[in-house]
């Protein structure tokens, strides 16, 4: 779920997007796994009709076992995203690489996602640095994997400098990731990313 204040609406990059609420500062944990999170097990996710399925994979994420979780927002791609995945000690969040100001849409690079099918889309994303077209079928390149190390490693050096809406939450999942936060404050210890799962550079394996 949803960490800050998000709204939906159209977006210019596709269909209707997510934007800040609130300003969201860079550190800030935007997004984790909760309880509250709709999961769809494998099991049952293969024996839903085509449509049911094609939705999930439109708004949900896929973990490595093939299950799924229906997130609250459906944050467009961005090859220059301003959130970007990482994981804590083996738990996954979502951070803000950027100051993000109210009103301004959240992206973040759908290309680092794990997906036990090949799949790509054109981009729309109209930024810089857009490579045309992004999935899990084209890793992201080298340099760009260290750009967002880079980013992610720059943000999570901030966790603790900024308000963190997560360390207000009560739940199990919210006390682990806060629990696996405190625990490595150094934000070299931040190198496992979805990357790893994509990459073939040892470096980048966990
Ligand atoms: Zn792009």
């Amino acid at each position: 779920m949803y960490l800050t204040k998000i709204y939906k609406n159209s977006s210019c990059i596709d269909g209707r997007g997510i934007f800040a609420g609130e300003p969201i500062p860079k550190g800030t944990v935007v997004f984790y796994y909760s309880s509250n999170d709709a999961y769809v097990l494998k099991k049952e996710f293969q024996s839903l009709p085509d449509s049911e399925r094609e939705q999930i994979q439109k708004l949900g994420l896929e973990d490595e076992s093939g299950n799924w979780i229906v997130t609250d927002g459906d944050a467009n791609h961005s090859c220059d995203a301003n959130i970007l995945s990482m994981f804590v000690d083996g738990i996954y969040c979502d951070i803000a690489v950027k100051d993000i100001k109210i009103g301004e849409e959240i992206t973040i690079d759908y290309g680092l996602f794990y997906s036990s099918f090949p799949w790509q889309m054109k981009c729309r994303c109209h930024s810089n640095n857009c490579r045309g077209v992004f999935g899990s079928a084209i890793p992201v390149d080298f340099q760009t994997q260290q750009l967002w190390h880079l980013r992610i490693s720059e943000a999570a050096g901030r966790i603790f400098q900024v308000t963190q809406p997560l360390f207000a939450r009560g739940d199990e999942s919210a006390r682990a990731l806060r629990l696996a936060l405190r625990s490595k404050q150094n934000p070299e210890i931040f190198p496992y990313t979805k990357f790893s799962l994509i990459s073939n550079d040892p470096k980048m394996k966990i």
